[in-house]
């Protein structure tokens, strides 16, 4: 029996497809996809469904579920340095508790980022001043355009930030992902998150305990409703629904004094990562705003969080991540990102 596709996403929008098939191990996975796409049906990859917005209508869509399981030390490098493969359906954030009950650092500060290990790398996830392309070796990838199987190394995927060559658009199947981690006597790699070194009491750069990093950033994310929580309505969401733009010097210049501006490391250019919630909250759009008469909000908690407040379709989703986007062009001439996936829609 099919499950629509509402059931399965966080942001609960999302038809009913014409198949969803589970696939439990690597093998499974690779046999599978591969006559999903020798049939030439539309198909579509799905971890945990935490980052997309699915369409209304999905007539025709096979759906290739990810659940192969495995967490398994590979070799280690040297005496620090140990890497580990995991298979894409583990769930990330029991991969990084894995990690910090063991005593390996290097992702600890992405704690609660939910989803699949696989999906990690599609959009290069990050956090409080961690991103997976900082750990990540290499990955198995079954290319859609031309059914081989590769090893691709962390250059091959040309990381940036919340993006990689996958997301720009090499269509194919990630089946798992190898990880450098180092064993730091059971320190976490120096802190590069002021929020987290000021709710721990600590200096920028300090290494502490694995665990207390995993605890706070926990905390934190609760806060802004950034953990998936049946009790809390703000985390029924794709997390962030826009990514921070990076606008050039000049523009960065141009907009008022109290504009958060970060130093990009995306270009050699000068070039300036910007708030999106600074600017969607200055283009006066307000925690919990909604559009008369649609089920989607501006998550109560957290400006960049869209979310599907009371029954909401995912055109009333993409309708109001539009309003968001045209206010703040209208105000600051900055053209706001989506972050998640859209799938289904026409392109537009
Ligand atoms: C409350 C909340 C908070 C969040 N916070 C963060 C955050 O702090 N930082 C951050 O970076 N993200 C965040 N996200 C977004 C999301 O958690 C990540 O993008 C995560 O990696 C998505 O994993 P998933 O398994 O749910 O992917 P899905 O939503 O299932 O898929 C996402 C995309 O990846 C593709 N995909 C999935 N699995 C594979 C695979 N094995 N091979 C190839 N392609 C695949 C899908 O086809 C789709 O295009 C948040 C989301 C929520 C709901």
């Amino acid at each position: 029996m099919t499950t629509s596709l509402k059931e399965l996403t966080s942001m609960r929008v999302g038809g009913e497809p014409a198949e969803i098939y589970v696939a439990k191990t690597r093998d499974d996975l690779v046999e599978h996809t591969l006559n999903v796409w020798r049939s030439g049906d539309d198909w579509l990859i799905l971890g945990g469904g935490t980052n997309m917005v699915v369409a209304d209508d999905v007539e025709g869509l096979r759906v290739i579920k990810v659940e192969n399981l495995g967490i398994e030390p590979v070799r280690n490098k040297d005496e620090s340095r140990v890497v580990v493969r995991v298979q894409a359906g583990e769930d990330w954030d029991a991969f990084v508790a894995h990690t910090v009950k063991t005593g390996l650092a290097g992702i600890e500060a992405m704690s609660g980022i939910p989803g699949t290990v696989g999906a990690a790398p599609v959009q290069n996830i990050g956090a409080y001043g961690q991103e997976l392309s900082d750990s990540m070796l290499r990955l198995e990838f079954v290319d859609y355009e031309t059914h081989e199987i590769a090893i691709l190394e962390a250059k091959d995927l040309q990381f940036g930030y919340r993006d990689s060559a996958i997301k720009r658009g090499r269509p194919g199947v990630i089946t798992w992902v190898e990880f450098e981690l180092q064993k730091l006597d059971g320190l976490s790699r120096p802190l590069y998150s002021t929020q987290i070194a000021a709710d721990l009491g600590v200096a920028m750069g300090a290494q502490v305990p694995l665990e207390d990093v995993r605890n706070s950033v926990l905390k934190l994310r609760a806060r802004k409703g950034m953990v998936l929580d049946a009790n809390d309505p703000d985390s029924v969401s794709c997390g962030s629904f826009f990514t921070n733009p990076i606008v050039s010097d000049k523009v960065a210049r141009a907009l008022p004094d109290d504009a958060p501006k970060y130093e990009s490391e995306e270009d050699e250019g000068l070039t300036v990562k910007l708030s999106a919630a600074w600017l969607i909250e200055n283009a006066g759009i307000e925690k919990g705003f909604q559009i008369a008469g649609s089920g989607a909000a501006i998550s109560s908690k957290h400006t960049l969080a869209i979310v599907n407040k009371n029954g909401a379709t995912a055109q009333e989703i993409l309708q109001l991540a539009e309003y968001v986007q045209v206010r703040v062009s209208n105000k600051f001439g900055i053209n706001l990102q989506p972050e998640p996936n859209l799938i289904g829609f026409a392109k537009h």
